[in-house]
């Protein structure tokens, strides 16, 4: 179905940062599948994590216990203080999972039409359910009706929060990504998460962070709102977590742990043998190589050098971020950048119609920072002048 207006190019293979396409032609991947495959393409220990499990065991069922996925619970839980993980095979079925533990919550407390708060200029994904607390009209257009129970709120905006609080007695949570992706690289003020989490304490609200874009060390944290020194009730999980392999993750804690009881809710490929030992390669190298680390020093220096490089261009209007989540606004809308980019041996990618978004692998070293900073200097000085 032509669901995607896709780019003109056919990758064939990778390796690290970089990309083929069908004609042999290299590309500075700056996009990682839209911050997937953080480790770049190729990465020895999740090729044999892959290889060696698929020889192996690929799949049983949920009816059975899985060691794989059991010890990819226990890692999670250990990396973000949680208690316990439904495992999904993509971002938006973590998202559904994290939605009903609420939809449980406030059924329990006898609320009709348990609410949550999301926000403008979000997104969490295409179910039913997500694109309803997705703040994006385009997203939602020709799929009413919509679900019932969301209210929306500015992003960034702790005063519309608790204008709701004061109002709207049904709320049972809010869901925001710590910083919007899709949306722009929205980065929020500093404490916007702490005094979400206070207002979540104070209501007895579950707090549900969707970190599938920004987590698994994008932003210099294994997840973003280890930033901000707290803990949340309900944390979703996707995307880099696999490395290109379907899985995600709904992570729960306290309260909201207890939600899903047996038979609840379920999954036929979720969490699979295959995907798991997968994913736990991937938790391994990330945690041998100390991810976050490396991720806080590379971003750093993207960021800098970017600023120094755009600095004189004045269809550059702001560059932001954290980590090796990138954005750069442009005073016009610049999707053509993508064809652009891919014809100078590039792939980037242009959301919110003016914010070109970097999510490189994260393994990218300073070498490839030089690269990638030189490549879009001369693509956004070119587009500019034109
Ligand atoms: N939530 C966020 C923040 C995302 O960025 C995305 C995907 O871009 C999703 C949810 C949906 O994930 P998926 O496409 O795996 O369903």
């Amino acid at each position: 179905m032509q669901t995607y207006n896709r780019l003109p190019v056919s990758f064939v293979r990778g390796d690290g940062i970089w990309l083929w396409d069908d004609k042999g032609d290299k590309y500075f991947d700056a996009l990682a599948g839209i911050a997937v495959c953080g480790l770049g393409h190729a990465h020895p220990a999740v090729s044999q994590a892959v290889c060696e499990q698929s020889k192996q065991l690929v799949h049983t069922s949920n009816l059975f216990r899985i060691p794989h996925q059991e010890r990819l619970a226990e890692k999670l839980c250990a990396i973000t203080a949680m208690d316990n993980v439904f495992f999904s095979n993509s971002g938006a079925e973590a998202n559904e999972a994290a939605l009903k533990i609420v939809r449980k919550y406030g059924n329990q407390k006898n609320i009709d039409t348990p609410t949550v708060i999301v926000t403008e200029n979000s997104f969490h994904g295409r179910t039913l359910a997500t694109l309803t607390a997705t703040g994006n009209r385009q997203v939602q257009a020709g799929f009413e009706p919509l679900v019932k129970g969301f209210v929306r709120v500015p992003f960034n905006d702790v005063d519309a929060i608790s204008h709701v609080a004061a109002n709207n007695k049904k709320v049972v949570a809010v869901m925001v990504e710590p910083i919007q992706g899709e949306g722009g690289v929205n980065v929020p003020s500093d404490d916007y998460l702490n005094q979400v989490r206070e207002i979540c304490d104070q209501n007895n609200w579950f707090m549900i962070l969707d970190e599938i874009q920004t987590g698994m060390c994008r932003t210099g944290h294994w997840f973003a709102h280890q930033h901000n020194g707290i803990v949340t009730d309900i944390l979703t999980v996707a995307k880099s977590l696999g490395n290109g392999i379907p899985i995600g993750a709904c992570i729960a804690r306290g309260e909201a742990s207890q939600q899903l009881q047996t038979g609840n809710h379920g999954s036929t490929f979720g969490g699979n043998p295959f995907a798991s030992a997968e994913a736990l390669a991937v938790i391994d190298t990330m945690q041998n190589t100390d991810m976050p680390a490396h991720v806080t020093a590379t971003g750093q220096l993207l960021q800098k050098k970017l600023r120094a490089a755009l600095s004189g261009i004045e269809a550059v209007v702001d560059v932001r971020g954290k980590g090796l989540m990138v954005g750069i606004e442009l005073d016009r809308p610049c999707t053509e950048l993508m064809t652009q980019a891919l014809e100078q041996g590039l792939v980037i990618n242009v959301t919110a119609q003016k914010v070109i978004r970097l999510l490189p692998p994260l393994i990218i070293d300073h070498e490839g920072v030089e690269l990638l900073v030189g490549k879009l200097q001369t693509l956004i000085k070119a587009f500019a002048g034109s």
